[in-house]
């Protein structure tokens, strides 16, 4: 290639031919495996509990529910028994998981259960349903050796429902992590640890086999109404596994994401071929172009990668990081974004 071309192709850019700069860094003849990605920069130690077991030719599910389980056990504001509670004050958990035989397991709206991923785990392996809720989800993981925890709530979601309560407004925001939005629950360094607003855990990975496995983990949408359920537990929507084409997972709001069934609609438009980041933006802007002025106002992202070990994601808004490990990378990357 000349160098007017090489420069015509550049000022194409990378996206346009369907390569993201953090997708071409893997793009080449071999597979990049094993291989896990999972969202926001808390992702970053997630992915090392992924790792040990990839990295020792271990599977993808045990891998993706090992993550999941790293980040439950951590404070966090989005995830686990720590994360924010709704608007009755109590924490509701949501989980998925799904494996490369689309076996697939999932618990909503369980309460005061510590790994809400290894009760869905168990309802893809001992039950012949995908989804259990509630008190019968609680009852379930009792059944099966988990333990109740008391239902207390950590002193930074203590914190912020009490900072909620002074206006009980109900208005169930995301955080847009490049919008200051006020004092409110959602902002900066709200949490000891002086992190920012990491949001739902949804990681995928590949395995030294070559199989796709993925898992998600959240506490919900802060101050939801009690008993709301959003994208991350429900298959297709915060997740979705094809071990033929590809994995993708979300965050984000949720009811945006369920509306177009967001993951299994990036793994489709992977197994039309596009790359995962183009497969993302995709997805996003059929969230965006159907309503955009409430898209101005919402964050969802998309993150995906397809059979080669190709990753790439895509958001609304600026802000929303992914974070990614293999033998070549162990890094965080910016998605791009639409608005
Ligand atoms: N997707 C989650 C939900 O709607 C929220 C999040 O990503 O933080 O429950």
């Amino acid at each position: 290639m000349n160098r007017k071309n090489f420069i015509k192709l550049g000022s194409l850019g990378l996206s346009s031919l369907g390569l993201s700069s953090a997708g071409m860094r893997s793009w080449n003849n071999t597979i990049q495996k094993p291989i896990v990605l999972s969202t926001w920069d808390s992702g970053m130690a997630v992915n090392e509990a992924a790792w040990k077991i990839l990295s020792a030719n271990g599977k993808s599910i045990d891998a993706v529910e090992a993550g999941a389980m790293q980040i439950e056990d951590t404070i966090n504001c989005c995830v686990g028994l720590g994360g924010y509670p709704d608007r009755d004050g109590i924490v509701t958990l949501d989980a998925c998981i799904m494996d490369e035989h689309a076996n697939c397991g999932a618990v909503a709206g369980i309460e005061q259960i510590k790994h809400p991923i290894s009760v869905a785990r168990k309802v893809m392996e001992k039950t012949p349903h995908v989804i259990l809720v509630g008190n019968g989800a609680q009852q379930f993981a009792i059944e099966n050796g988990f333990q109740k925890e008391p239902p207390v709530l950590s002193p930074s979601a203590e914190a912020a429902y009490k900072e909620w309560l002074i206006k009980s407004e109900y208005k169930p925001v995301i955080n847009i992590e490049n919008k200051k939005q006020g004092n409110g629950p959602f902002a900066p360094a709200f949490f000891e640890d002086g992190s920012p607003n990491h949001d739902t855990m949804g990681l995928v990975a590949m395995d030294m086999a070559g199989n796709l496995s993925g898992a998600v983990t959240t506490s919900g949408m802060a101050f939801k109404v009690h008993g709301r359920v959003g994208d991350s537990p429900i298959i297709g929507a915060g997740l979705y596994v094809d071990n033929e084409v590809g994995a993708a997972t979300s965050s984000g709001v949720g009811e945006e994401v369920i509306r177009i069934c967001g993951t299994h609609l990036v793994v489709e438009f992977m197994r039309q071929g596009y790359s995962p980041e183009l497969a993302c933006k995709k997805a996003v802007e059929r969230i965006v172009k159907r309503d955009p002025k409430k898209a101005a106002d919402i964050q969802v992202g998309f993150l995906a990668m397809n059979k080669k070990g190709v990753y790439g994601a895509y958001a609304i808004q600026k802000g929303f990081v992914f974070s990614v490990k293999s033998e070549r990378e162990n890094v965080v990357h910016d998605a791009k974004f639409i608005l």
